[in-house]
């Protein structure tokens, strides 16, 4: 390593540690990403996990902020690069054994058709929480994933005060259960609104973040997939950065961040190299590596360290099957309707809203439940992710993904993720040939299957497999993400920052934290910053509601 001295140093190259590095670099500032893997990217993340020319999204796959998040638009990375998106429709596919179905598309009136089949009353329930919740989104739940938290009660004021966001204050106290039940009567259609409000990691019965089931439920008709694999974002970042200047290094093992007088230097690496940062660090991994790993506990004023010590990671995650494939997925329900065959998700395995709550209570005890899980077949939208020989029998590639998946094992631990892979895998695509028949073992050339171990082993701020850095519970939420010490993503350690998924606005890549981030460094180093504040911010501020 050459050149030793940076002005700022960011910790992990996930997309927070690429989109703080973006900014600042186009500021001026001389930035060194450091990361420990040989790739960057964090969970953006594209592989030959299967075998060779088929892009596999090992991690991400579908992006739903892309309409909002700062960077894809500051950055140019389409206009610049080649960044393109992939927006399919139908985007929602919940197939029964009865051969019926509900089906989300991007136009909430064929939702709404879909859903009246099932309940006339529910269809005119989805489609006033369709419109509410866009404009919820649109004026407060966007905006607020890029500004900085304020604390709770001053917000929930805020919400409350306005006639769009009353609605959303009041669903705090709610459970996702309790919310979707109150919404919904067919049990069906319940199944399919508990399984979006839930499946980024709210628990199904938690109370106190409720205000997030609109989000969530939102998203559902607004996934992205990104051209050619998510990893290309974290290339097209990387290119970003270089081109202005500042370094993306990898395989960087840190040892330490240095503290002089209460204030961050730098950083030692494992090999004892000292790389300096004159005007700030930004972690972008978790709490506890960041302040007990690397800062250590003698820096650490002991409110701060009581703090830390009471964070919290999920005690589930996703357990992920991905397939090489002869042919695409016949579904059933496809068979009357083929356009159903081109949804980007298809939701397998719950007939009811009991089949979801038996298997988040299976999960809870540490049980291997064969419940039900999402699919996706990302080369129907995208071929260039089948990129072999014309020959090559192998034609498509298949991801079947479980995020409620026990990370401790009730019997042997997280170590017991090795003896149980398996078959586990073969239980999950069972159930998927219940509803595409020729998903049979003849039709998988090879696969993968990913544990909440192995995103563990992989990803160490991802601990227990938690891919938000910290589980989303009420005292780790806003102004709480991760502590009340650090939520504005300074820290009691002067330059020292924190720009990842454990700070506002939390986890999957919405760039969020590590907009917030370079927003926060950009103020404190008095740095004008090139970059405009987001429209609908600018909006949520008039309505008084930032
Ligand atoms: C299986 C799986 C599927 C997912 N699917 C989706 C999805 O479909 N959509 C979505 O939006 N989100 C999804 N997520 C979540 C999403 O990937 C994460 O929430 C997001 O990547 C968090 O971004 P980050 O930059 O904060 O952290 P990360 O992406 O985890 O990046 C942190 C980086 O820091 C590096 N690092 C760790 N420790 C150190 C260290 N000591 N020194 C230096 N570097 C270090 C890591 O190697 C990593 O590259 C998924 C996650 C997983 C695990």
């Amino acid at each position: 390593m050459r050149e030793l001295e940076y002005d700022g140093i960011i910790i992990g190259g996930g997309p927070n540690g690429l989109t703080t590095a973006g900014y600042l670099s186009k500021a001026g500032l001389k930035v060194a990403v450091l990361e420990r893997r040989y790739e960057i990217g964090g969970g953006l993340a594209t592989e030959n996990l299967t075998l060779p020319g088929l892009l596999i999204d090992s991690h991400a796959i579908y992006h739903m902020m892309v309409e909002y998040a700062p960077p894809l638009k500051d950055f140019e990375l389409d206009k610049k690069y080649d960044l393109e998106w992939i927006y399919p429709d139908p985007q929602i596919v919940m197939p029964f054994q009865d051969g019926s179905h509900l089906a989300l598309y991007q136009d909430i009136n064929r939702s709404y058709e879909s859903i009246k089949v099932f309940s006339k009353k529910d269809a005119d329930a989805f489609l006033d929480f369709a419109k509410w919740s866009q404009e919820c989104m649109d004026l407060f739940l966007a905006p607020a994933s890029y500004a900085n938290p304020m604390p709770s009660l001053e917000q929930a004021a805020k919400l409350y005060a306005h006639p769009v966001t009353r609605r959303d204050d009041e669903l705090t106290g709610y459970t996702p259960k309790q919310i979707v039940d109150q919404m919904f009567e067919n049990d069906r259609v319940r199944a399919l609104f508990l399984y979006l409000a839930t499946m980024w990691g709210l628990d199904y019965d938690l109370e106190g973040l409720g205000y997030l089931v609109p989000l969530m439920i939102n998203r559902a008709w607004h996934f992205r997939l990104c051209k050619g694999g998510s990893h290309h974002i974290a290339h097209l970042l990387a290119k970003y950065i270089s081109s202005n200047g500042s370094r993306v290094i990898t395989g960087c093992m840190i040892d330490r961040i240095l503290v002089e007088n209460g204030e961050a230097k730098g950083v030692v690496l494992e090999d004892g190299t000292v790389i300096k940062a004159r005007q700030f660090v930004c972690s972008a991994i978790n709490p506890h590596q960041t302040f007990f790993d690397l800062v250590g506990e003698k820096h650490i004023d002991p409110d701060l360290a009581g703090r830390l010590r009471q964070w919290q990671y999920s005690d589930t995650s996703f357990f992920n099957v991905h397939t090489a494939l002869y042919d695409a997925p016949r579904f059933t329900v496809a068979e009357k309707n083929p356009e159903l065959a081109n949804s980007l998700m298809f939701v397998v395995g719950y007939e009811s809203e009991d089949d979801l709550v038996k298997h988040f209570k299976a999960s809870k005890k540490g049980l291997l439940y064969d419940g039900g899980f999402n699919c996706c077949f990302p080369s129907l939208h995208d071929p260039i992710r089948v990129h072999r020989h014309a020959s090559s029998e192998v034609k498509h590639i298949g991801l079947m993904s479980m995020e409620c998946a026990p990370y401790h094992l009730k019997d042997g631990g997280p170590l017991a993720w090795n003896r149980v892979r398996r078959d586990y895998a073969e239980r999950m695509k069972a159930t998927l040939a219940k509803y595409a028949p020729n998903m049979t073992a003849d039709n998988v050339a090879w696969d993968y299957i990913g544990t909440p171990l192995d995103t563990e082993n992989k990803f160490p701020d991802m601990k227990n497999g938690c891919f938000k850095q910290g589980a989303y519970l009420p005292l780790q939420m806003g102004y709480f993400r991760p502590n009340e010490y650090c939520s504005q993503h300074d820290t009691p350690i002067k330059k020292l920052y924190l720009g990842g998924a454990c700070t506002h606005s939390g986890g999957m890549v919405t760039y969020g934290p590590g907009y917030n981030a370079a927003n926060k460094i950009a103020e404190d180093l008095g740095i004008a910053k090139w970059w405009p504040e987001p429209d609908c911010v600018t909006v949520a501020k008039k309505a008084n509601l930032l």
